[in-house]
């Protein structure tokens, strides 16, 4: 797009959100600017906090009509850059954050509605307060907000058993590219009316609408609760007994798979101790969630299985909250010992269940051969066959470690991409798991319903050849 002077643009957005909502102030702009990891950042003619659906609609008709690109971004806590300015660009950041109402649970259906800028958490806790919950939890649960977990389609800790984000919306309210509002929210369960905008908007990443608002279906509350962390020789025992678990604990709530070099990032980091007098070479986190009539049951069947296993060396078990927080804090806390080691280069993938443990016993091979002193942490959703392959010691700038790893997984009918997207992280290498013909379908969408490329552009798709 072929910008404007940004002057009259600004006038336009003060009278739309009040000028206190457009941060022009370079250290106001800051935590807009730069992503989570530090690897992504770029600089923002203005970030631009609207509070409702008609002020949203109005930004983005302004910056249309400027032709200025709209970067929508919710609790800026995505992994593949996708959320913040592009080096070289300039665009107006929308940040979703004063969307954040929620609304009244409605106990007797289980469903909710709330801004797409309200955060998980929050979400969270109005859920359970009415004996409810949600079915989908991450741990940046305080800041990721459900619009920026629709259009990433999230996945996280209960996937195995409630699967993502895309499978508990209801219905979504979103704001076009030309400023015209569609969907409905509240929604209906069952509305059989065409094409659903929560399924076209789920895994956009800001480039077709900005939501505004989501209905959310929720799951019942389940208040027995058991944690436990499991330590093995190897983890091709832990993907062997995560395999039995799924088949035999209905209440089976998650399935997270941690190696000893990222238990040690997180020691360093927090301080924690060891979760048992030795060390082993992989760790399982197994959370069973049932009725209180049930939970006995269910943690017996868990010990049997365990037993069963001759690869099993320790294990603790947690049935009070904060004992399950505390087992919990090895798993949940790695992401940010990761960060706080260097700006580490993030490949979240998936594999065929049936080729996990070849793909971890391979990618260290991988990334070896290109960088010898690079550092590499491994963990993951275990339940879903993904892993999160973490890069430390490599330059910001250089992906070549990035596409060795991504054509690994490629060439063993992975996704190169399992829950965070594609964003700015991945496009060039998004024809390594979506054919031709896919890319040209989203293309056409995306052209269909943002002509003029006002939304997230540079995110997603990759450049036309
Ligand atoms: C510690 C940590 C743990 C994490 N764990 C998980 C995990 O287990 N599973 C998982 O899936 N992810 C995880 N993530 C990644 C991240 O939290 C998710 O991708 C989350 O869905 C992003 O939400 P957000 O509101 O922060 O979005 P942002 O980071 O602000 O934006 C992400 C993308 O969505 C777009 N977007 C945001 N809001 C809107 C909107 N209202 N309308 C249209 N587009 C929008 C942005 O343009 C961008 O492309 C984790 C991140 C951290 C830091």
């Amino acid at each position: 797009m072929g910008a404007m002077s940004p002057d009259p643009l600004l006038r336009a957005l003060e009278g739309i959100v009040g000028a206190v909502h457009v941060l022009v102030d370079p250290a106001l702009r800051a935590g807009f600017e730069s992503d989570w990891t530090g690897r992504y950042h770029g600089r923002a003619l203005a970030v631009v906090r609207p509070s409702s659906t008609a002020e949203v609609a109005a930004v983005v008709r302004a910056c249309a009509d400027a032709q200025v690109p709209v970067i929508p971004q919710g609790g800026n806590t995505g992994l593949v850059g996708g959320g913040v300015p592009r080096p070289g660009s300039t665009g107006v950041v929308l940040s979703t954050r004063r969307l954040d109402s929620v609304g009244a649970v409605d106990t007797s259906s289980g469903e909710v509605v709330a801004g797409a800028g309200a955060p998980l958490g929050a979400v969270q806790d109005a859920a359970r307060a009415a004996g409810w919950d949600v079915g989908v939890d991450l741990a940046s649960r305080d800041s990721a907000t459900l619009g920026g977990m629709v259009a990433t389609n999230a996945g996280g800790e209960h996937v195995v058993r409630y699967g993502r984000m895309r499978n508990h919306v209801i219905g979504v309210e979103a704001v076009l590219a030309d400023g015209s509002t569609v969907g409905r929210v509240p929604a209906l369960r069952k509305d059989a009316t065409g094409i659903e905008w929560a399924g076209v908007l789920a895994g956009s990443e800001g480039t077709l609408a900005v939501i505004t608002q989501v209905h959310l279906a929720l799951v019942a509350r389940l208040d027995a609760h058991a944690v436990a962390l499991v330590a093995f020789d190897d983890f091709a025992s832990v993907a062997r007994i995560a395999g039995e678990l799924r088949a035999t604990l209905p209440s089976l709530l998650a399935l997270e798979a941690f190696f000893a070099g990222g238990l040690r990032r997180v020691r360093d980091h927090t301080g924690l101790p060891s979760p048992f007098a030795d060390d082993w070479p992989a760790y399982l986190l197994v959370e069973l969630a049932t009725s209180a009539e049930d939970a006995a049951r269910e943690t017996e069947r868990l010990a049997s299985v365990l037993d069963r296993h001759s690869g099993v060396r320790a294990t603790a078990v947690a049935e009070d909250e904060a004992g399950a927080a505390r087992l919990w804090a090895y798993r949940d806390r790695h992401t940010e010992a990761i960060n706080a080691a260097g700006v580490p280069h993030k490949l979240d993938v998936t594999l065929p269940h049936d080729r996990l443990v070849e793909f971890t016993e391979r990618v260290p091979g991988t990334v070896a051969a290109i960088e010898p002193d690079a550092e590499l942490v491994l963990f993951g959703h275990v339940g879903d066959g993904n892993i999160h392959v973490n890069v430390l010691g490599l330059d910001p700038d250089d992906a070549t470690v990035d596409h060795a790893v991504l054509q690994l997984v490629a060439s063993m009918h992975g996704s190169i991409s399992a829950e965070h997207g594609i964003g700015i992280a991945k496009r060039r290498e998004l024809a390594l798991t979506r054919t031709d013909a896919d890319i040209a379908a989203m293309r056409a969408i995306k052209h269909a319903l943002d002509p003029e490329g006002v939304l997230n552009p540079g995110v997603l798709l990759p450049d036309p050849r």
